[in-house]
């Protein structure tokens, strides 16, 4: 009994370490992982929020972030980007036009003007709706899905949906960070995925 309880002090006390001392575990020579700032408890009790915003002020790691970004929506072939409102736009505007390709957006509820559909998805907090205009994507075209961050894959996953039903091909899905301790490659099971960056 008291072993037990001890024990599972022991697995309370490694969990909570993990979520607020977090250390890249995939490529920690990027320039931008050590800038990546961990804010606890935003925008609710729990979540460590990964601010993105000190990558954008330092050109040169923002820049190899989409350098290496580029380079895998070009070695998956992609045709257009697809940038998830509102940090996906940041990451997903440059790779396009490094790429010489269309940029195509996935907006939050109620921001396109157009025809458009929607996909409605879970966040680590709370649920959200994604859409895109119906012409946003041609049929048969492949597109790459961009984001600054993989958490539960639930926005990806509706973002590739979006796509799939407008009869687009999804060719892979790229990101600057991943949260792999919340397995959101188990939502996107099938899809390539590049994340730069683990926490
Ligand atoms: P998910 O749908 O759970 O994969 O969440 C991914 C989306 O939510 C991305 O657009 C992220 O910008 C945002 N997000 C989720 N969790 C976090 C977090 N801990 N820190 C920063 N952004 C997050």
């Amino acid at each position: 009994m008291i072993w037990n309880r001890g024990h599972s002090h022991h697995r309370i006390t490694s969990i909570i370490t993990q979520r607020l001392v977090s250390f890249p575990l995939g490529m920690p020579d990027l320039l931008a992982a050590p800038l990546i700032r961990d804010v606890p408890d935003f925008p609710k009790p729990g979540i460590l929020f990964k601010d993105i915003t000190p990558v954008l002020e330092d050109p040169v790691a923002f820049k190899e972030v989409v350098d290496l970004l580029a380079e895998d929506a070009r070695k998956v072939g992609a045709e257009t980007i697809v940038g998830i409102e509102s940090r996906g736009f940041i990451f997903g505007v440059p790779v396009a036009m490094k790429l010489g390709l269309p940029f195509a957006m996935a907006r939050k509820l109620g921001k396109l003007p157009f025809d458009k559909i929607s996909e409605e998805y879970a966040l680590e907090y709370g649920t959200n709706v994604v859409e895109m205009h119906t012409d946003a994507i041609k049929p048969g075209q492949k597109a790459y899905i961009v984001d600054d961050l993989l958490a539960t894959g639930g926005t990806a996953a509706a973002a590739a949906r979006l796509v799939e039903r407008l009869e687009g091909e999804v060719c892979g899905f790229g990101c600057m960070i991943e949260l792999s301790f919340l397995n959101g490659r188990e939502n996107l099971l099938g899809y390539h995925i590049h994340a730069l960056m683990e926490f």
